[in-house]
């Protein structure tokens, strides 16, 4: 039976697809590519009974090769990526191995395996970000799939450059490619590195909410869930060579996230016996609000101001449309970090 690959399966938003698809399509058999870097969990996969996690490197051309011919895969769906963008501005390399080389390696093994004699019917699905369209002012027009490239740092730079690479050998080679653009996506499983998950657990240990700048840079949040959604319909319907923005209709300043998260980190301490003995150094355990560890901080070298997502082209062709309303998707976010502190805990001493 053929099998689904799924690279950067254990990581956030991989990891998720992988449950979403085994949920979804409990028929399917589904293949893990992940290198488990710092951002690659094993345990993110616990519970995914259909899917086989292969631990290797989507640079390595033949081990892909081999696993597309073994286990007769006709779908691959790319996350695999270095993808934040604070490490990329300390440490750009990683992002040009992973994301344009590494990527180019997977294009190449597709095509050696795809397309020799008769071809075999296939689709390599690409997921990339609405920052490879740089940064908008305050009244500009969100970002469509025409809007020009403008990447600003070298994580978006690479991500541009593996986007170039898929609609190149799209139309160099005919392999028949899709490419996603979504805005910050937000849900189970993320790594405490990014601003939601890093504010909720640093509220519950009273450590400082360290802001960039003014707070005022508006980013559009999307569900993970509603994103593994909007994948699945790129698969089922999208048109080979198109592109495609996902967006989560949630466009808001990073300090109204904040904000939302102080609210209901006091909240769930109202809500959930035994918060204030599992963290006694909350805020909310001594019946103060989280708000008073916000600090603001020297903003981000470069950080671009607005990224807001146009899905027209999303809703018309693919039907899609963001089902979680942001403040629901967040408090469900928050108690999932809650009830799953086996799972992040590690994570803090790595
Ligand atoms: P993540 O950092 O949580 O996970 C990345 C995964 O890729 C990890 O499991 C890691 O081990 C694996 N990986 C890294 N290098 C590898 C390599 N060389 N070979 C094999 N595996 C490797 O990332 P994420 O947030 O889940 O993002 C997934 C994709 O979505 C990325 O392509 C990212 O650019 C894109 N994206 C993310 C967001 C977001 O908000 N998180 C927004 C837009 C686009």
């Amino acid at each position: 039976m053929a099998e689904t690959l799924v690279t950067g399966g254990a990581g956030f938003i991989g990891g998720n697809f992988v449950h979403f698809w085994n949920a979804h399509h409990p028929g399917d058999r589904v293949l893990v590519l992940d290198a488990l870097t710092y951002a690659g969990n094993r345990s993110t996969l616990a519970g995914a009974d259909n899917a086989e996690l292969i631990e290797g490197d989507i640079r390595d051309t033949d081990l892909v090769e081999r696993l597309l011919r073994d286990h007769d895969i006709r779908t691959i769906v790319h996350f695999a990526a270095e993808s934040h963008v604070d490490r990329s501005i300390s440490g750009p390399d990683a992002f040009i191995d992973t994301n344009i080389l590494g990527t180019n390696s997977l294009l190449k093994a597709a095509r050696a395996v795809w397309l020799a004699g008769d071809g075999i019917a296939h689709r390599f699905h690409h997921i990339s970000t609405d920052e490879v369209y740089g940064s908008l002012g305050p009244d500009d027009p969100a970002f469509s799939e025409t809007t020009p490239y403008a990447p600003n740092s070298p994580y978006s730079a690479s991500k541009a450059a593996s986007d170039h690479l898929v609609r190149a050998y799209h139309h160099t080679y005919g392999l028949e490619v899709t490419t996603s653009n979504c805005s910050n996506n937000y849900g189970p499983y993320q790594y405490p590195e990014k601003l939601i998950p890093l504010f909720f657990l640093n509220a519950l240990s009273g450590q400082a909410l360290p802001i960039y700048g003014d707070g005022m840079n508006v980013r559009d949040w999307l569900h993970v869930e509603d994103h593994c959604r909007g994948i699945e319909a790129c698969l089922g319907q999208g048109k080979p060579g198109e592109t495609y923005n996902i967006g989560g209709g949630a466009e808001l300043p990073n300090l109204t996230v904040i904000d939302t998260i102080c609210r209901e980190v006091d909240r769930a301490f109202e809500e959930v016996d035994g918060l204030a003995e599992r963290y006694p150094d909350a805020p909310a355990a001594r019946g103060e609000k989280s708000e008073m560890l916000k600090t603001f901080v020297t903003d981000r070298a470069g950080h671009d101001r607005r990224y807001a997502i146009d899905e027209t082209k999303a809703r018309r062709e693919l039907d899609y449309l963001a089902r979680h309303r942001f403040e629901d998707g967040l408090r469900q976010t928050l108690r999932w970090y809650l009830a799953n502190e086996d799972w992040w805990r590690p994570l803090l001493r790595s």
